[in-house]
């Protein structure tokens, strides 16, 4: 089913775990399959890691973690730095990788490259630049220093729908602040981090200082990691019931957490916004990444005067979107992550079809090979469906209605979540309000996507805590120690 071309990349790619700067395989010598989304074809059979390597892995991570603390900042960088180089120089590869074993179009993977890349140049540049305060005390009889320092240990879990930008997001901060890491990809798309892994050794990263684990057994490689008292930090990106499991595993050990989870992003469509605009950042905002986004629009709130025109012309452009393995020329909406994912897409359209919505396109599963769904429009629906609540990670647009501004407000904070709000209005006034009022830790206003390595990312109540790139990012992976120091000097 794969291209030689496609193969020879496959070849390429290590297939075991990586601990301590060697690749070996899981200690039951069992393997588990990578699958392709689009064919059901096997890519690759991996190692499957036991607990027991989880636990290698951690020991080798806790063993480099002084020396790497102590390697000057700018030598961390470098390595980042010529990490991020060789992504560049491989970017093809990384973006059919990607592809292949997650189902985006080819042309997103490569937008995923540069992104999930900048994190390496970002935390390069903001390795050297750690710093801490000094100054008097207020009675004026010591003198107040405070320093960061590396957390130590980090464990990284990160999930599919972003192979690379999610494990850079968090390898490039940790290491940047000094720490190692064990990283455990999602299993349905571990080679683009073994490879990535392959990328940092090249780049001349000191063994132990980052290990893999690759596992079919999340759970039970996770917890005796997580419960170990040499371990420091847990960050993980995943969707909110798993972060509510993994926080309370944390506890015990009172660990540092960054908690990536899921989101419910309302949509809001003035009845004073450009709709050409409007209908541009709503495609991007919902099908990206076939609608399976932490950020991507879940619920379109739109005024009423506008939602018919709003509907039609999404309807028009969803319509000619053509449907195709990520590979294809011109693919606009790859598979679904797995049959799972298609048949929760295909309940929550049932569900809101059941409750009055009505379907303007799409609307069903596409017959297999492959985990296919039709990209749906969907009008009128009630806020009593599923998908109000849940997130849809699926290519199903809900159009619901507004007439009020404050309407729209309580519409789009009408949810547990809160990580991200999108906002169209030409009108300034009402879009600053819309900033101070909407509960959510991003927002895009008059824009349908928000993710940048510059920027703090992250969500508000249940979408989460602590927050992923820019210059809080690197915060994650440093604590403050502050020291008195007694006059006289
Ligand atoms: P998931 O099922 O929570 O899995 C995420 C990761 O956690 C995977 O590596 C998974 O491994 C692992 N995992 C699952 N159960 C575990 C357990 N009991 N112990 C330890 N690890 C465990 O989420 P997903 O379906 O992969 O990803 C989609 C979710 O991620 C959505 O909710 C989305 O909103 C969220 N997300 C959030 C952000 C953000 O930045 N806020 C970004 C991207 C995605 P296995 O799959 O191998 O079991």
């Amino acid at each position: 089913m794969t291209t030689a071309a496609e193969h020879a990349l496959l070849a390429s790619v290590e297939k075991a775990l990586l601990i301590d700067g060697t690749w070996r395989p899981a200690t039951t010598g069992a393997t588990f399959d990578v699958l392709d989304p689009a064919t059901g074809a096997t890519l690759a059979t991996i190692a499957d890691a036991a607990p027991e390597d989880g636990i290698a892995a951690l020991d080798a991570a806790v063993a480099a973690q002084d020396a790497w603390a102590a390697t000057p900042a700018r030598t961390r960088a470098e390595i980042l730095r010529r990490a991020f180089d060789l992504l560049q120089e491989r970017r093809a590869d990384f973006a059919l990788l990607m592809t292949l074993e997650m189902g985006k179009p080819y042309a997103e993977s490569l937008g995923e490259v540069t992104y999930g890349a900048e994190f390496l140049r970002w935390f390069a540049e903001e390795a050297p630049r750690i710093t801490g305060r000094y100054g008097p005390n207020p009675e004026g009889t010591g003198r107040m220093i405070v320093t960061q320092h590396p957390v130590g240990p980090c464990y990284l879990i990160t999930p599919w729908n972003f192979p690379l930008a999610m494990a850079t997001r968090k390898i490039a901060p940790a290491l940047a602040a000094g720490c190692t890491v064990v990283v455990k990809p999602a299993h349905q798309t571990p080679l683009t981090t073994l490879a990535f892994a392959q990328v940092l050794i090249e780049a001349g990263l000191p063994a132990g200082v980052v290990n893999v684990v690759t596992t079919t057994s999340s759970s039970s490689v996770s917890a005796p990691i997580i419960a170990d008292p040499r371990l420091r930090k847990l960050s993980f990106t995943g969707s909110t019931p798993v972060g509510v499991a993994l926080l309370k595993q944390a506890a015990p050990g009172v660990l540092r957490t960054s908690m990536e989870l899921g989101g419910n992003a309302p949509f809001v469509v003035f009845d004073d916004a450009d709709l050409d605009r409007a209908v541009e950042g709503a495609l991007v905002a919902k099908f990206r990444n076939i609608g399976q986004a932490c950020t991507a629009a879940n619920r379109f709130v739109v005024h009423t005067d506008v939602a018919g025109e709003f509907a039609a012309r999404v309807t028009e452009r969803v319509r000619a979107m053509r449907i195709g393995r990520g590979t294809d020329d011109g693919v606009a909406i790859g598979p679904l992550i797995d049959q799972a994912a298609v048949t929760k897409a295909d309940a929550l359209v049932r569900d809101a079809v059941a409750r009055g919505a009505h379907i303007a396109t799409g609307g069903e599963p596409i017959d297999g090979p492959g985990t296919f769904y039709q990209p749906t429009v969907l009008t009128g629906v009630d806020r009593t469906a599923d998908l109000w609540r849940e997130e849809i990670f699926g290519p199903v647009l809900a159009i619901t209605t507004f007439d009020t501004e404050d309407d729209a407000v309580r519409l789009a904070n009408d949810t547990e979540y809160g990580l991200v709000s999108y906002v169209y209005t030409q009108d300034l006034a009402r879009g600053q309000r819309m900033v101070e009022r909407l509960a959510t830790g991003m927002m895009g206003l008059n824009v349908g996507v928000v993710s940048n390595a510059a920027a703090p990312f992250g969500g508000w109540k249940q979408s989460g805590l602590g927050r992923e790139g820019g210059v809080e990012g690197i915060h994650e992976y440093l604590q403050t120690k502050y020291t008195l120091t007694a006059d006289p000097f």
